[in-house]
């Protein structure tokens, strides 16, 4: 098994980041989820157990579906605390983002973000990353999640043996939730060694996948299901799919953030299905829709998202905007299948 990823020059690049910086600021990206939110707390939690004091920021809310997790409640909101976030940002002489390779995703942090004189440290697993600058940018693609390099790392670095239940929980949450509970992404035999060595730390990882997908609430459970009943549509020849939520949709099944989380997984339960897209309206922007495209084998939802949803991502798990009305964006999303025909049908 190679667990090791950095090379002896990242290594002690790293180590020298770490040892000379005092205020450490961890940020991670907007609308975080599990792999954000995973990654920042396991490698916080690896930074105080060296006796630093690691501040974790994030442009808005995470999920509900993570509340449980350890110490998530000390996560710090640009949103509600604009203010401690900035003189943060301002005071801090590390900053680490982790699991986002560009400053955009933290949208109305970025300003704050790309204006700190800290030095950076970047932990990511997307395509393509693109920082300004960074001290040192540790960008692994083929990774599962951040989640894992956070593993990865500090087992390289020789922290793993004093990690306790309380890191070993957020690593394992972000690896499950970025595979989708290891049903993609998740090939490569060395996550199951990393698996078997997280379990040594006495973490129930049955619980931690019904605190994650078994906890929603029962509107949720009914908006799930009046999408996929009422707002499906199926382009059976093209084996692609998409919906549309509109605010309005949100308002009477009393949808809270998180409610919809992975719902654009469930369209490709249909056999053969290889493309489900999402559009759902902002909840405060008019003319602002969020996109989300799942696809199976290879099928390029990221070329697509490039195309025609000012977004990116992986292959298989992609994202954008348009600006524009959910009617307007749902003809979008039409246009984008018709161009793909070729590779869908
Ligand atoms: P989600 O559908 O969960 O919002 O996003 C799926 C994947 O696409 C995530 O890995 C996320 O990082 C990426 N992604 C989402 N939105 C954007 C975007 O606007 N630009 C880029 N480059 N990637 C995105
Ligand atoms: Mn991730």
């Amino acid at each position: 098994m190679q667990i090791n990823i950095l090379n002896d020059t990242e290594v002690a690049t790293l180590k020298e980041l770490v040892a000379t910086s005092q205020r450490i600021v961890i940020c991670g990206h907007k609308s975080p989820d599990g792999d954000a939110v995973g990654s920042c707390l396991g490698w916080a939690e690896y930074l105080r157990s060296l006796g630093k004091d690691p501040m974790i920021v994030m442009p808005d809310a995470y999920p509900d579906f993570l509340k449980w997790l350890p110490c998530s409640e000390r996560i710090v909101r640009y949103d509600k605390h604009q203010d401690i976030v900035q003189k943060a940002f301002n005071d801090a002489d590390l900053v680490v983002c982790i699991d986002f390779s560009e400053p955009s995703r933290v949208d109305e942090m970025e300003a704050v973000l790309t204006s700190s004189s800290a030095k950076m440290l970047v932990i990511d697993h997307h395509l393509n990353p693109s920082f300004p600058h960074s001290e040192l940018l540790i960008s692994r693609p083929e990774a599962s999640s951040a989640s894992e390099l956070v593993f990865r790392i500090v087992w390289q670095l020789g922290g793993f043996d004093s990690m306790s239940k309380k890191w070993a929980v957020p690593v394992y949450c972000g690896m499950m939730t970025d595979t989708g509970g290891f049903t993609y992404n998740s090939t490569n035999p060395e996550i199951y060694f990393i698996i078997s060595q997280l379990l040594t730390k006495g973490i129930d990882k049955d619980k931690i996948y019904r605190n994650v997908f078994n906890n929603s609430s029962t509107w949720a459970i009914r908006f799930r299901g009046y999408l996929m009943c009422q707002k499906l549509n199926v382009l059976e020849d093209l084996h692609a799919s998409f919906y549309t939520v509109t605010r309005e949709d949100m308002e009477r099944f009393h949808f809270i953030k998180g409610d919809l989380e992975g719902l654009v997984n469930e369209p490709l339960k249909i056999a053969g299905m290889k493309l489900s897209i999402s559009l759902r309206e902002d909840n405060d922007r008019d003319n602002l829709v969020l996109v989300s495209l799942r696809s199976v084998d290879d099928f390029p939802c990221n070329k697509m998202a490039g195309d025609f949803f000012n977004g990116g991502g992986h292959l298989n798990a992609s994202g954008g905007k348009l600006y524009c009305s959910i009617a307007e964006a749902e003809r979008i999303a039409r246009e984008a299948i018709k161009a793909y025909a070729d590779l869908l049908r």
